[in-house]
């Protein structure tokens, strides 16, 4: 088998394809990817998450989401989803929204192809207003993104929902979702692929609660 990013044939048999099963990674290109996973809680709801977002994630990423190579799809969790199907058993998966102008460019769902991994219910209730790189955003425009997403029309969401996202950056996004939900009526998780290295550094924005940190073998 190759590696579906970097194209090497792979050695079969490897200790770690024991352990974790087979990869569609190769272990150089794996090994650039730095699994720490980290749970806290965002505006109160927990969030689970499992590779930093470093260089080479984000290279996999816009390979994948921008480059349109959709091949890459299941790298991305195949090494939780078995822990994450357990998890969420009973829950529906809620992608978080692209524009609809960059979902037509793609000509997939990114989020949707990457998370199916997990055989749960998926749904795609939310709309993107507006198109703002997170990155280039200061909090008054962050706060703006928070009111740029909204619930479909007529979509009836079930108990138990969990947004997943492919990496969490400020949080915004994820916050102005959530502000479409009443949690009162609703079980509510995030699940993201990957993390802005801030969110573990000690000087934690506040409103972030740390629950554990575990370093993965
Ligand atoms: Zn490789």
């Amino acid at each position: 088998m190759k590696c579906l990013l970097c194209g090497r044939q792979m050695q079969e048999s490897s200790l770690s394809d024991l352990i974790f099963g087979n990869d569609l990674l190769c272990r150089k290109c794996r090994g650039e990817w730095q699994r720490r996973d980290i749970a806290f809680l965002l505006d109160g709801v927990p969030l689970n998450s499992f590779y930093v977002y470093n260089a080479a994630f984000s290279a996999c990423l816009i390979q994948y989401k921008e480059c349109g190579d959709e091949a890459l799809k299941d790298v991305f969790l195949s090494q939780v989803k078995n822990r994450l199907r357990r998890r969420y058993r009973g829950f529906t998966l809620l992608m978080m929204p692209s524009t609809q102008k960059k979902t037509e460019a793609r000509g997939f769902s990114h989020l949707k192809s990457m998370f199916e991994c997990l055989g749960l219910p998926c749904m795609e209730p939310f709309e993107k207003t507006e198109d703002i790189s997170q990155k280039a955003l200061g909090r008054s425009a962050r706060q703006e993104m928070i009111t740029a997403i909204r619930l479909k029309k007529d979509i009836q969401l079930p108990e138990k929902i969990i947004l997943c996202d492919d990496t969490v950056t400020t949080g915004a996004t994820l916050k102005g979702a959530l502000k479409c939900l009443d949690q009162k009526k609703h079980t509510i998780r995030i699940c993201t692929v990957s993390y802005n290295a801030r969110w573990i550094t000690e000087n934690r924005p506040s409103g972030i609660h740390c629950l554990f940190m575990r370093q993965q073998v």
